[in-house]
């Protein structure tokens, strides 16, 4: 687990059980995790300490998540946030993003992808601004989303994109397969038997970098996994 440096995260979901197994998961991982049930509580703690990040389901019984984004700009408020709605929650999507939220995960989900999005929202958060990863003819845009390969914008699957972040973050080590699956996939992996169906996403994924000029980075390391070589 990457060091976190004692992050202070507010989960703030009116689902008790899944509030609470989200705390002791993000403690678990090095967090400081406090929780709200609903808006207003969300309101007290968030006004008064300074978080990094903010897990905000939408749905809460007293009001919409929406509105503690709206109160956190006025206040100018720099804590990330990462939105939590519904399936088909389409509209209220954007409205969270164009009200200033970083990113979003869509109930359900499994916990080590919002592992992987709340430690998205932080690198980016640390670095200050600077949203682009970088390596030979590739970069990659991590809040536009756009990847671009030799100055050509190549189209990418979520999961794509999400596996060429964990590349790019991640350059020249060797990941496991195991890792990879628990980094995109979480608890979802251990249905699998095997770990080959990441073989395709990684196929293709090489393949559109080639076909839009870039060069073959991704390596397989026999018996162990893969490696973004440059
Ligand atoms: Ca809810």
């Amino acid at each position: 687990m990457q060091n976190t440096d004692y992050m202070k995260l507010l989960v703030v979901e009116d689902n008790h059980a899944l509030a609470n197994d989200l705390s002791e998961f993000f403690t678990t991982n090095g967090f400081v995790t406090e929780t709200a049930f609903n808006l207003t509580q969300a309101r007290e703690k968030a006004f008064v300490y300074a978080y990094d990040l903010i897990i905000l389901d939408l749905g809460l019984p007293d009001g919409s998540g929406l509105e503690l984004i709206e109160d956190l700009k006025v206040r100018k408020s720099t804590a990330g946030i990462l939105i939590v709605t519904a399936r088909n929650a389409l509209e209220e999507k954007v409205k969270g993003l164009e009200l200033g939220a970083d990113d979003y995960i869509t109930k359900p989900f499994h916990k080590a992808e919002l592992n992987a999005r709340v430690k998205s929202i932080l690198r980016r958060k640390k670095f200050g601004g600077n949203n682009l990863l970088e390596a030979g003819k590739i970069s990659l845009n991590l809040l536009s989303m756009e990847v671009k390969v030799a100055g050509k914008t190549i189209t990418l699957t979520r999961k794509e994109f999400d596996l060429l972040v964990y590349f790019l973050y991640n350059k020249n080590k060797v990941l496991t397969k195991e890792s990879i699956v628990e980094h995109l996939w979480g608890d979802h992996a251990d249905q699998s038997d095997s770990y080959d169906f990441i073989y395709n996403h990684i196929k293709n994924l090489r393949k559109k970098i080639i076909s839009a000029g870039g060069e073959s980075h991704i390596l397989s390391v026999y018996g162990m996994g893969y490696k973004f070589s440059i």
